[in-house]
């Protein structure tokens, strides 16, 4: 027997030791089944100990060794510890995480055989008879088979479906033994690119393709370019470089990017195996996609944040679209950005990754200033489309019902007379209500920090989420003494109800995430849009991306005052995102677009530097201001969040971290280390948990992973009962 040393999807920072019979091969990488409590787990091999702490004869042995070799590729391994370290998460979550679902419940991970369904003579003669007319999926199932054979668990039909044909013997299982096809092979002798699909580049492009060819190794590109300039052709040309050299290609999209029409340009492209992790596959198709990539069956992947951890047989580029969106966030269990590992990975393997954007994060604007990103910037649309016009309304003594002005109903009026469609979008993300005076503008601010107070309904206090303090509602404005006091914020069902009474002829579909949660609603209401059965769209975020919609020529934003004046200092930069990209879906094709803005502070600088000179212009200056305030990019933070029923618990939680962290600073010399709060989240209570925070923020992120790094090895917080997380770049606060 010899000691092995197993890391566990446990949300512990330790590993396990076992046994391992003394002649097994198992490799560092290799899945193990082993005993843990009462239960089975499957772990992965980290280390074989000559040594354990744990007394020998308390040590069990392995049930199960479940892979010859390790499951991981030497680089993705490399990157897994490196950003269990890096975000502070224990690495066994992390590497496992980093599986298919079927390779972490203890599959096997090489695909020896494939599985498929036959037609029987009976089940021909079942077809024949119409035998089961009063099952009609069972009858849909077996008639596929009369083309072609049904790959098990990788087919339109369900289990229990299949199941139930087979107790008929109206079908039959036979076993295939799989071949491994490079891709290179499979697609000859086609060319890798249809090239009649292949667009002319203009110079803008051409010079930016030059440039993404010409260089070697590893290099982060920011390509910078408005909706429309072409950033995709560029990617895609690129793309076929790489492929021409037989290597593969890792695309990341986010999570409402990854949309048919995408999916087809890149097939119509390519003569390539094109794999897409997409959120209706199952968990064996996943592994088949798992499976393929390593294999080196498929030449490109497509997905959203967690396709990050395909592995790759030979990956030769990663591009990230829409490097800015929130979605490459993971935003529970083991947090990371899919951008900034990507980036990681591809220095790691010295390839080349592409992060495209209309409207660049400030994290990637600042790198580039940083000289860490190289920035291409593609300056005008490629395909024809007309200039849009923009309006701003200023909402100051104007009637508003339910958010929207009579200045903005007149002009929805007049679009939807010509047989136009209209998108309305509400901006509520990280959203937090504000009191404000609709005469003159004044809000409610505390005094103590400058910040706007957070309004809290239920409790009919204004809180500052900064310092705590906390004060009544007013009943007047402190400055010009009127009572027509009122909050940000308005919900898209509200909005619905409103706009069937003023336009009772038209179509509304509302998009957002509870109306979109069933399977396939999406679908069904994008398909309302495409033809014209509605003509008022009203949506979220959701709405922004990807999506195309010709009819469209008045896009309007209801209420942004609330990001102007968020506690998120993150508010601005995104409601510009939304900006441009909503303003994108106005006018694609020959029609004028229109874009309207409704707020109290049309005078508001940043937003006038947005609507005057644009994205480039207004990041400049909220850049600048980032600089002057300190906030990231320009510090580093991490950001402790704390729940539990009995709300003093979980600030007594924090208070003993932040006790932590100002004992460091006093015991090892600190400086510049800002500890703020804790503080109660922008939303203290969701389902019956009060939640905390507590922010870290210090100018060097070196220094901040110093701290972070004693505080996991310390454990201050071993014997608590509160549950806590640690959130390392957080971008929600
Ligand atoms: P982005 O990804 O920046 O939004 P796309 O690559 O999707 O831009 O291009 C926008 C539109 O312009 C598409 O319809 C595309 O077919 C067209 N287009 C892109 N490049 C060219 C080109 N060089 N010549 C003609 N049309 C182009
Ligand atoms: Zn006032
Ligand atoms: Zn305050």
């Amino acid at each position: 027997m010899k000691l092995v040393r197993v890391a566990l999807a446990v949300p512990l920072f330790q590993f396990f030791d076992y046994w391992l019979p003394a002649d097994s091969e198992a490799q560092i990488g290799c899945r193990v089944s082993v005993p843990f409590g009462t239960q089975t787990r499957v772990g992965v091999i980290v280390d074989f100990p000559q040594h354990s702490e744990v007394p020998e004869e308390q040590i069990k042995p392995i049930l199960n060794c479940l892979d010859e070799t390790s499951v991981f590729s030497a680089p993705l391994w490399r990157l897994l510890h490196w950003a269990a370290s890096y975000y502070q998460a224990p690495l066994g979550e992390v590497l496992l995480n980093a599986l298919p679902v079927k390779l972490r419940q203890g599959e096997s991970a090489v695909e020896k055989t494939k599985t498929f369904f036959k037609l029987t003579a009976l089940g021909q003669q079942a077809l024949k008879d119409d035998e089961l007319k009063r099952s009609k999926k069972q009858r849909e199932a077996l008639s596929s088979l009369l083309t072609a054979e049904a790959e098990k668990g990788n087919n339109g039909f369900s289990a229990t479906i299949w199941a139930n044909l087979k107790q008929k013997e109206y079908i039959e299982e036979i076993e295939q033994k799989t071949e491994i096809v490079p891709w290179q092979e499979k697609c000859a002798p086609l060319p890798i690119t249809n090239a009649e699909n292949r667009l002319t580049l203009n110079k803008e492009q051409a010079l930016a393709l030059t440039q993404l060819v010409f260089r070697q190794g590893f290099a982060a590109w920011l390509l910078d370019g408005v909706t429309g300039s072409g950033k995709t052709e560029i990617y895609l040309q690129f793309i076929e470089e790489i492929l021409q050299k037989g290597r593969q290609v890792l695309v990341l999209v986010p999570e409402i990017g990854l949309t048919p029409q995408t999916v087809q340009r890149f097939q119509s492209r390519f003569n390539v195996e094109i794999d897409v992790l997409h959120s209706n596959l199952n968990e064996t198709q996943r592994l088949q996609v798992w499976q393929r990539a390593k294999n080196g069956q498929s030449a490109v992947v497509i997905g959203t944040r967690s396709a990050l951890f395909t592995q790759f047989k030979d990956l030769g580029l990663i591009v990230i679209d829409e490097e800015h969106d929130g979605s490459f966030k993971q935003q529970d269990g083991w947090r990371y950005h899919a951008r900034d590992l990507a980036v990681v990975y591809a220095k790691q393997l010295n390839i080349p990754i592409i992060l495209g954007s209309a409207t660049p994060s400030f994290e990637s604007l600042n790198n580039v200033k940083l000289g860490k990103y190289s920035s291409i910037v593609l300056s005008k649309r490629a395909g024809k489309s007309t200039a849009l016009r923009q309006f701003v309304i200023d909402l100051k003594h104007q009637r508003i019902q339910n958010g929207l002005s009579d200045a903005l109903l007149n002009k929805m009026r007049e679009h939807l007379e010509k047989g136009n469609q209209v998108l309305l979008f509400l901006n509520r993300r990280g959203f937090a209500p504000v009191l404000f005076c609709h005469e003159c503008g004044w809000i409610a601010q505390c005094r103590h920090c400058d910040k706007p107070y957070t309004y809290h309904q239920r409790q009919r206090v204004l809180r500052c989420h900064h310092c705590a303090s906390q004060k009544a509602v007013p009943r007047q404005c402190e400055q010009c003494g009127s009572t027509h006091l009122m909050t940000t914020g308005l919900g898209t069902e509200q909005l619905e109800d409103v706009l069937k009474q003023h336009f009772p002829q038209y179509g509304i579909t509302r998009i957002d995430r509870d109306s979109t949660q069933r399977k396939g609603r999406l679908e069904n209401y994008l398909q309302d849009i495409h033809q014209g059965r509605s003509q008022i769209l009203i949506g979220t975020q959701m709405l922004a991306k990807g999506h195309h919609f010709p009819d469209v020529t008045l896009v309007a934003l209801l209420n942004v005052d609330g990001a102007l004046f968020s506690v998120d200092f993150r508010a601005e930069e995104r409601l510009a995102q939304l900006y441009m990209q909503v303003a994108g879906r106005a006018g694609r094709e020959e029609k004028q677009g229109e874009v309207v803005l409704q707020t109290h502070y049309p005078d508001h600088p940043l937003l006038r530097k947005l609507l005057a000179q644009g994205y480039a212009a207004f990041a400049e200056q909220a850049l600048a201001l980032r600089r002057q305030t300190g906030l990231p990019p320009f510090s580093s933070q991490a950001l402790f969040k704390a729940q539990s029923r009995h709300s003093e618990q979980a600030e007594a939680l924090l208070n003993q971290v932040a006790d932590y962290f100002r004992r460091w600073i006093i015991e090892e010399k600190i400086e510049g280390l800002q500890i703020l709060g804790p503080i109660p989240a922008p939303f203290v209570k969701k389902a019956g948990q009060y939640r905390w925070q507590l922010l870290l923020q210090h100018a060097s992120k070196g220094a901040l992973q110093r701290g972070l790094s004693r505080f996991q090895a310390d454990s201050p917080l071993k014997q608590s009962q509160v549950r806590w997380i640690l959130d390392v770049d957080p971008l929600d606060l």
